[in-house]
């Protein structure tokens, strides 16, 4: 179910259209969905059924405060990168024992943090970091809850920038030195050996990469049961895909049920955590934008709009594809093929090729699919200011990031006095 629809020919999110949006904040402008998320979150939930679980939704693919908040009330857990992720998860009324803390290069103070919040897991990437994590711990007086992330070597048949589970990536610790990790995690005095966790890309599209990894994992937790250390949870990772484009991804049923089916045949009934980020945000959201130009060379002909790859990074990242709808049907004119593109003065400030569409300068358009990976990954280049972000619930509409202005560019910044 979609909860962006065409309502008498204009595109609306939930009951509210996306021209009365343009003209209450203007463009561009991220529009989300609170009703996407609750039933993303809550078909992932469900499925589990009774088996012991937390969802750690992924604050890195939209950490904005008011998302968490919603996701905090259905009861989630959460899966950050930083410091900043945690604060934020604080911030919007996250249970820290929920929480489990990801990422290749945690500094000193950040683990200083995450192990005072006293967060679920600090998942482990390296040696070099467990060590790091005893002597925090340490020094704090404190037990630090960790899992090691495990590489299990596996390939998620996702683009090459999104895929973090195979022997060349920097994510991880390979499964021979894993068990060396376990076995010297164990002897440490302030650490405490929790989960195993594993995470091998993203916008994955098929059950079977889960299942293989799944089962490398389970043969480590019995070689580890073997050597008398006990796992007390199972942290799958993310990595569910969606429908960009007519990709047909495992339901959330399906991949829930491949994973328990694999623990059942292992007779394994370990607590699993999962870390969803785009399945839970990416459809639930879209960038809206206004035409400024229609413009034409002799070959081609370009829809200039008035985001950019500042404001939605993926196409020109990853080469990935957004569905382009126009906001208004438009009837009246003849459809073309445009290139529709950016403010940016960069080539790459593509947010779509060879679209078709009917439309002229001043209509807005809505950029699909951009509730994950869009707005946290905008950024200010060309002194362009970071769009409002807006969560429709109901016939509501709430602005939950305002556009920046101005000063917010130049905070911070200062010019040299002169002696
Ligand atoms: C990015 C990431 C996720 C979320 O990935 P999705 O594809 O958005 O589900 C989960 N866990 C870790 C460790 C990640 O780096």
């Amino acid at each position: 179910m979609s909860f962006f629809e065409y309502k008498n020919g204009i595109l609306h999110a939930e009951n509210i259209s996306l021209t009365k949006i343009a003209d209450a904040v203007g463009t561009p402008c991220y529009v989300y969905s609170r009703a996407a998320f609750e039933t993303q979150w809550q078909s992932l939930d469900s499925a589990f059924g009774d088996y012991p679980h937390t969802i750690c939704y992924a604050v890195k693919s939209n950490s904005n405060i008011a998302v968490l908040n919603i996701l905090a009330k259905l009861g989630s857990g959460f899966d950050v990168v930083s410091e900043g992720e945690l604060r934020r998860v604080l911030l919007a009324g996250g249970d820290p024992a929920k929480v489990v803390f990801s990422g290749v290069a945690k500094s000193w103070s950040e683990l200083e943090f995450a192990i005072s919040q006293g967060v679920n897991s600090i998942n482990v990437e390296s040696i070099s970091e467990l060590e790091r994590v005893q002597e925090v711990a340490q020094s704090l007086g404190k037990i630090a809850s960790i899992a090691i992330r495990v590489n299990p070597d596996v390939d998620p048949e996702t683009h090459p920038y999104i895929s973090t589970g195979m022997d060349e990536a920097k994510f991880g610790v390979p499964m021979g030195a894993a068990f060396d990790a376990y076995i010297k995690a164990n002897a440490m005095p302030n650490i405490e050996v929790h989960g195993i966790a594993c995470h091998i890309g993203s916008q994955i599209t098929k059950t079977s990469p889960f299942s293989d990894s799944l089962e490398i994992v389970l043969q480590m937790v019995k070689r580890l049961a073997d050597n008398q250390i006990y796992i007390k949870q199972l942290d799958l990772g993310g990595g569910l895909g969606i429908d960009y484009q007519g990709e047909t991804p495992p339901t959330a049923k399906e991949y829930v049920d491949a994973m328990l089916d694999g623990t059942k045949a292992h007779g394994i009934d370990l607590p699993i955590a999962i870390e969803p980020g785009r399945y839970i945000s990416g459809n639930s959201g879209l960038l809206l934008t206004k035409v400024e130009y229609l413009k034409r060379n002799d070959r081609k002909a370009f829809a200039i709009v008035d985001a950019g790859m500042n404001d939605l990074l993926r196409p020109s990242l990853y080469q990935a594809h957004h569905a382009i709808w126009p906001v208004t049907k438009n009837t009246a004119i003849e459809s073309e093929v445009f290139d529709v593109v950016g403010p940016v003065c960069e080539s790459a400030d593509v947010l779509g090729y060879d679209r078709e569409l009917t439309i002229q300068a001043g209509d807005l358009i809505s950029v699909m699919s951009a509730g994950a990976y869009g707005f946290v990954m905008s950024a200010n280049y060309n002194s362009r200011l970071k769009p409002a972000e807006v969560i429709v619930d109901g016939d509501q509409v709430h602005v939950v990031r305002q556009r920046e202005q101005f000063e917010d560019l130049v905070k911070g910044e200062q010019i040299i006095e002169e002696e």
